[in-house]
C-alpha cells in the first residue's frame, strides 16, 4: 500500500485565501486590519527565516505587519516595555515573540505578559487554560494545522485512537486537548512511555512531535492509519548538504499508513497559515464580530 500524501501546501494555501477574503471584509465593513505584530531578539538564523516568512504572508494577506528586531543583549525589563506597549496598541491585534529568547530572558514571565486576547500563538496559560476546559480560545498554530490536516482524511474523528508523540506546551499536549475535543479517544506517548511502538501500533491516528528524527518506524504504523508528522530536524545530506527529515521515517511509513504528511510540505506550512487565521480571530473578536471558523 502506498498511503495518500496529504497536502499540507496546499491547505496553508486556502486558509491563507480565506484570511485574506476576511480580513479585506472586516476592512470594508468595520475600517479594521488586523495587524500582527512580530518581536524577533537576537541573530538566530532558524528564527529570522521563520519570522521574514511570516511578515511576507502577513503582508501578502492583506494584514497589516509590525516587526519589531531588537539586539540579542537586550533585558527582561526593555522586552516586557515593548510588549507593554504593544498590548495597549488599538492597531496590534496579534502579538508573538518567536522563541528561542536569549538566556537573560524567562520566556514564561514574557508569554505571561502578553494581553491574553493578543496571543495568537495561544501559549499564554489563559489561553492554555480555556482550551483545556473547553472553551472558546486563542488555539497554538501548529496543533490547529494538525488537526486541520487530519481533518482533510477523517472529517469526524470521533471515536478514533489517536496517540500524541510527545507532551511539549506547544505541541503535544494541545494537540491532545483538541483531539479530546473532537471526541477522539486520546493517548499521549512522552520519553517515559513504555513499549512505546506497540502504543503506536494502535493509533488510528498518530500524530508525531517528538523531535527525533526519523524515530517513528514503518513497523511502528498501524496499516492504514493516518500519520501526522510534526517533526522538523535537519540531518546531513549528499554533497555536505543538510536536508529536513521529520520525527517518522518517512520512506517506510508511506508503505504501511493509508494516509501522511510529508515533510517538508505538510505541517509546516499550516503553522504559518494558523497563525494568520489568529490574527483574523483576534481583530474580529476586538471588533465585537464573530470570528470565522476555519
Ligand atoms: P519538545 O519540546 O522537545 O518536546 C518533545 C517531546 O517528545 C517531549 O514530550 C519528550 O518527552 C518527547 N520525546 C523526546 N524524545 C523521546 C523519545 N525518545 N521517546 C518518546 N518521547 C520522546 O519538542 P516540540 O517543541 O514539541 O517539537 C517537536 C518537534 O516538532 C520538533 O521536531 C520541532 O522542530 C517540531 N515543530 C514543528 C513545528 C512546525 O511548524 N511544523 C512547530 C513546532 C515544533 P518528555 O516530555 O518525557 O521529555
Amino acid at each position: 500500500m502506498t498511503a495518500h500524501i496529504i497536502d499540507g501546501k496546499a491547505l496553508a494555501e486556502t486558509i491563507r485565501g480565506r484570511v485574506a477574503k476576511e480580513a479585506a471584509r472586516l476592512a470594508h465593513d468595520h475600517g479594521i486590519t488586523p495587524g500582527l505584530a512580530a518581536v524577533l531578539v537576537g541573530e538566530n538564523a532558524a528564527s529570522q527565516v521563520y519570522v521574514r516568512n511570516k511578515v511576507r504572508q502577513t503582508e501578502e494577506a492583506g494584514l497589516a505587519s509590525f516587526e519589531h528586531r531588537l539586539a540579542a543583549d537586550t533585558t527582561e525589563v526593555e522586552l516586557l516595555a515593548l510588549i507593554a506597549r504593544l498590548n495597549a496598541d488599538p492597531k496590534v491585534h496579534g502579538i508573538l515573540v518567536q522563541l528561542p529568547l536569549p538566556a537573560q530572558i524567562d520566556p514564561d514571565r514574557v508569554v505571561d505578559a502578553i494581553d491574553p486576547a493578543k496571543d495568537v500563538d495561544g501559549f499564554h496559560p489563559i489561553n492554555a487554560g480555556k482550551l483545556a476546559v473547553g472553551q472558546d480560545a486563542l488555539v497554538p498554530c501548529t496543533p490547529q494545522g494538525c488537526v486541520l490536516l487530519a481533518k482533510t482524511v477523517h472529517p469526524d474523528l470521533a471515536g478514533m485512537n489517536a496517540v500524541v508523540l510527545g507532551r511539549s506546551n506547544i505541541v503535544g499536549k494541545p494537540v491532545a486537548q483538541l483531539l479530546i475535543q473532537e471526541s477522539a479517544t486520546v493517548t499521549i506517548a512522552h520519553s517515559k512511555t513504555r513499549d512505546l511502538a506497540d502504543v503506536c501500533r494502535r493509533a488510528d491516528l498518530l500524530v508525531a512531535a517528538v523531535g527525533r528524527p526519523e524515530m517513528v518506524r514503518g513497523s511502528w504504523i498501524k496499516p492504514g492509519a493516518t500519520v501526522i508528522d510534526v517533526g522538523i530536524n535537519r540531518v546531513p545530506g549528499a554533497e555536505g548538504k543538510s536536508r529536513l527529515v521529520g520525527d517518522v521515517a518517512f520512506d517506510e511509513a508511506k508503505e504501511v499508513a493509508g494516509a501522511i504528511t510529508p515533510v517538508p510540505g505538510g505541517v509546516g506550512p499550516m503553522t504559518i497559515a494558523c497563525l494568520l487565521a489568529n490574527t483574523l480571530k483576534a481583530a474580529a473578536l476586538a471588533a465585537g464580530q464573530e470570528p470565522p471558523k476555519f
